[in-house]
């Protein structure tokens, strides 16, 4: 009898141990405090209640909203957005949608356009500072310059020059009006080496590299923000959860690519960067189709950032889930 009430002491011991330690098994604990999504998407076939039920049910408090521009994967109803369209989500729903002046637009297809603006670009260029100058958008994005084809059609493999006259006026703008600039662009080499020649000679502006950096390895990562303090990164999509999202290596990934988890685990190279630069990440979902709004998709991607968040000192978790995003994008608490 002695024996057998040792044993189980031993074990209820372990048991406890088990689950008390950090990152194992069901009890490992999650992030529960509000998030900003500060990277998420809207075109035409977006059903709004869905967008602000699925936030609801994750304790999300806000979305960067930016407009797409493009029509869906041939063949799809999913029908492209602008910015008249986030705008009267934002007025429906306030203070829950942030609208970007959205820069995936068809106007912008075709690197000689960046190289040498013709009357489409540069109207889109007024129109930027138009909207800007209403004080209703909370910066400038998504800009597409270097992004890998998931769909047929000519926007969807994009290689424009980061270091152009376009971006050299966008810039500009930016300062201006004291905004951040989001953009999607792959880590290849000649892009990064670019982009330091622009994050240089506009120290004024905020850049966020969406996807982890361009889903670009560490030491990559941790150089471009040592040199650059207008540097910052959003880490949406970047959740590895199957389907589709940058998180899971889709559509390709190059030998400049990397990841940021696996199994709900970050990598030590890219957590010792997180606690290197607690003010610098932001977390977003990117749903950029209608379909995958929904609760499936949208959660579990939420969920799955709550459990990463878990993984770092309870202040770098707050920045990373609404503090930075707060500060970089000027928003109200
Ligand atoms: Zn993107």
């Amino acid at each position: 009898m002695r024996t057998y009430k040792g044993n189980l002491v031993q074990v209820i011991v372990v048991i406890l141990s088990v689950f008390l330690m950090p990152g194992v098994g069901a009890a490992a604990e999650i992030y529960k405090g509000p998030i900003l999504d500060a990277h998420s998407h809207v075109g035409e076939s977006f059903d709004w209640e869905t967008m602000v039920s699925v936030m609801d049910r994750n304790n999300v408090s806000r979305q960067i909203i930016m407009a797409r521009g493009y029509p869906g994967p041939s063949g799809s109803k999913d029908l492209p957005g602008n910015d008249d369209l986030a705008l009267k989500l934002s007025d429906k729903y306030p203070g829950r949608f942030l609208p970007l002046v959205g820069m995936q637009r068809t106007e912008l297809t075709g690197e000689h356009k960046w190289r040498n603006p013709d009357a489409a670009v540069n109207a889109l260029l007024k129109e930027t500072e138009v909207s800007l100058a209403t004080g209703r958008f909370r910066g400038i994005g998504e800009v597409i310059v270097r992004h890998y084809a998931y769909s047929s059609g000519k926007h969807a493999e994009m290689e424009n020059p980061i270091y152009s006259p376009f971006m050299l006026r966008l810039s500009q703008i930016a300062a201006r009006f004291d905004v951040p600039i989001v953009l999607h662009m792959e880590g290849e080499p000649g892009f990064v080496k670019d982009f330091t020649r622009l994050l240089q000679e506009n120290p004024r502006v905020r850049y966020i590299w969406a996807h982890s950096c361009g889903r670009s390895k560490a030491p990559v990562i941790r150089t471009m923000l040592t040199n650059h303090s207008n540097l910052f990164c959003d880490l949406s999509s970047m959740t590895n959860v199957g389907e589709t999202g940058y998180g899971t290596g889709w559509p390709r990934m190059e030998a400049y690519n990397a990841l940021i988890e696996q199994n709900g685990v970050i990598f030590p190279e890219m957590r010792e960067i997180y606690e290197a630069f607690p003010d610098r990440f932001m977390i977003g979902t990117d749903v950029a189709h209608a379909p995958g709004m929904n609760q499936k998709n949208y959660g579990r991607r939420i969920q799955r950032f709550r459990e990463l968040l878990a993984q770092l000192k309870p202040q770098t978790a707050a920045a990373f889930a609404e503090d930075n995003a707060i500060r970089i994008f000027k928003v109200d608490r």
